[in-house]
């Protein structure tokens, strides 16, 4: 699987943060403001800033935090669910927020991952502009590979602001993913099971 982070490397390490900023200066002219009032003298420097932490995640690698397993699981061999992950990311259609939650399970081979790790994987991911399919899928192939699991299944429920506040404006309209590697994937009655959990 190829990361964003590596495709991109070359195109944004050029760009400083000043100039970053002189962008948002810009736009802030051109949606009809005054840059040089008050209120606004550093909102370039914030929004850079906040830009920053939205989109930390082309700058960390979701693997490393799968690297420590743990063996001693006394045979523990049946699927560990994660519910309710919220998820904070923006389409890239649009950079509009994406607003949900994600749930994840996998069906450990003979390792067990620390369960905070799960929810990193959301995050590094989740922190890069996204299509909620792709989201999806990446946090799967990822957790795979990484955990070397008998199964994977993530879904994500989420609302889309730039559905719901423009276009089309549907406030109520939620998204909802699915998908499922190995085990989920081959046999129903994990993959029922597993919604069944999650449903709860
Ligand atoms: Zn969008």
């Amino acid at each position: 699987m190829k990361l964003v982070k590596n495709e991109n490397e070359e195109i944004n390490q050029n760009i400083s943060d000043k100039e970053a900023e002189e962008a948002f200066k810009k736009i802030l002219q051109w949606i009809g403001e005054d840059p040089t009032r008050e209120g606004l003298l550093e909102t370039p420097k914030r929004v850079v800033k906040a830009f920053k932490e939205y989109f930390k995640g082309y700058k960390e690698d979701p693997k490393i935090f799968l690297d420590k397993t743990f063996g001693d699981v006394n045979g523990y061999d049946d699927m560990v669910v994660q519910k309710n992950i919220s998820v904070q990311s923006h389409c890239e259609h649009h950079m509009a927020p994406i607003i949900g939650v994600a749930h994840v399970a996998y069906i450990p081979k003979d390792r067990v991952v620390g369960l905070s790790k799960l929810a990193r994987v959301v995050e590094v991911f989740s922190k890069r502009l996204q299509t909620q399919e792709r989201l999806t899928m990446q946090i799967a192939e990822t957790l795979m590979e990484s955990l070397d699991a008998k199964g994977v299944a993530v879904s994500i429920d989420s609302t889309h602001q730039c559905m719901t506040m423009r276009g089309i404006k549907k406030e109520q309209a939620t998204t909802v993913t699915n998908y499922y590697l190995g085990q989920f994937k081959e046999d129903l009655s994990y993959q029922n099971r597993y919604l069944r959990f999650i449903a709860k």
